[in-house]
């Protein structure tokens, strides 16, 4: 009996270590699988995560906005390739405080101030280094545990619409002024004649004088105006051609020998015969006419104004407009090219000068693709050079 016994216990033992070994290796075996699949999805989220802030540097870097990512001690966590870029940062700067960085206190100031909520805070930021610009920055505090916890700070450029913008106001300051000037003057020989000083012909026609003066000057301001607005529109395309250069000048001449002559001015071409350009052909003759003008108008009574052209070997044809006036100083040569730039103001007015003249040249050439600049020795006269293009003419 017991010796049954013993043997079923054994038998039976046996079956439940076969069980039991059986089902451990499964169990085995499915840690096994379990832990295969987690290192799988693990790895899978590495490379995800890998690729995500992958994109999402590349996103940054790829952003014309400056990007700054600080922490709750304002020290740098991040900043993208447009913000090094805006304040000519080299090497790592992870890790670095805003005032050892971009030495800015006025920036610092604000970060510190930021809330902690998340509201944009806009303000406007001026930099003289590493170059003299306006950055508008709009920032955000990102709420941490206690309080404001990293923050993030967006960096626009707007140097240039600041600086389009004040030329805007300075223009229209200048227009305005050069308006009312000679809209006053009308208005007060109107006011004059008409408080009695109609009744004598001399003043009256002495009057009536100025007043057609001031009323040309102010259609001379208006064309101009209305010159200068299409040729910086961009709008204007100029009608290239090869053309023979001699003839544009003797026909600016022509129309300014009259001029010349009632201040005594000799106006002379030195051009060779056969020099040829391509150029737009009308624009061409304003440039000319206006250096001319601006010759017979600033030159000296009784002098001489020499227009001469060459090729200049590199491609180029230069073309010059000289006279022998009282010149234009050091300081003002780059000047005159601006808008409402003079350097004598009286006698520009008085010689019904917009102050424009110079602005038309100067757009004009560059439109031809050339170049235009002064030479002066003061007391001893002008040369206004500017360059054009050669064209050949088919026979
Ligand atoms: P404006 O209508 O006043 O002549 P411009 O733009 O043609 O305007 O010229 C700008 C200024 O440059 C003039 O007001 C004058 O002071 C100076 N300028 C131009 N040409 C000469 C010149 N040939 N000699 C001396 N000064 C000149």
């Amino acid at each position: 009996m017991w010796v049954y016994l013993t043997i079923l216990f054994a038998v039976v033992a046996v079956v439940v270590q076969v069980v039991w070994m059986r089902r451990h290796r499964r169990l085995g075996q499915l840690v096994g699988r379990l832990r295969r699949e987690k290192e799988t999805i693990e790895a899978a989220l590495h490379d995800q995560r890998g690729e995500a802030d992958h994109r999402q540097s590349a996103l940054f870097d790829s952003m014309v906005e400056g990007v700054l990512i600080v922490d709750a001690r304002n020290r740098i966590l991040m900043v993208n390739a447009s913000f090094r870029r805006l304040f000519n940062l080299d090497g790592d700067v992870t890790g670095k405080s805003i005032m050892e960085t971009l030495r800015l206190h006025e920036l610092q100031e604000l970060v510190e101030r930021l809330p902690a909520v998340g509201r944009i805070t806009e303000f406007e930021l001026q930099t003289l280094l590493p170059r003299s610009q306006t950055l508008q920055v709009n920032a955000v505090g990102l709420t941490g545990a206690a309080g404001r916890g990293s923050a993030m700070l967006v960096f626009h450029d707007v140097s240039r619409i600041k600086q389009l913008e004040n030329m805007r106001k300075d223009f229209v300051a200048n227009v305005s002024h050069e308006l009312r000037t000679p809209l006053s003057m009308i208005k007060g020989y109107v006011e004059t004649l008409l408080d009695g000083a109609k009744e004598s012909p001399e003043i009256t026609a002495k009057f009536l004088k100025t007043i057609e003066n001031h009323a040309d000057r102010l259609t001379f301001l208006i064309e101009d105006l209305l010159t200068i607005s299409s040729l910086e529109s961009g709008q204007v395309t100029m009608n290239m051609q090869p053309l023979e250069l001699a003839p544009l000048v003797e026909r600016v001449l022509d129309e300014l020998r009259d001029r010349a002559s009632s201040r005594s001015i000799g106006v002379v071409a030195d051009i060779t015969p056969d020099l040829t350009v391509t150029v737009d052909g009308g624009r061409i003759q304003q440039v000319l006419f206006n250096l001319i003008d601006n010759g017979i108008k600033y030159g000296r009574a009784g002098g001489r104004i020499v227009v001469a052209a060459r090729a200049t070997g590199q491609g180029a044809v230069e073309v010059s407009v000289a006279d022998d006036g009282p010149g234009i100083p050091a300081e003002a040569a780059e000047r005159v090219f601006e808008r409402f730039y003079r350097v004598d103001k009286a006698r520009s007015r008085e010689q019904g000068g917009t102050g424009l003249g110079l602005a038309i040249v100067k757009h004009i050439v560059q439109a031809h693709g050339g170049e235009v600049w002064v030479d002066s020795t003061p007391g001893k006269g002008a040369i206004f050079f500017f360059t054009l293009k050669p064209g050949s003419l088919v026979a």
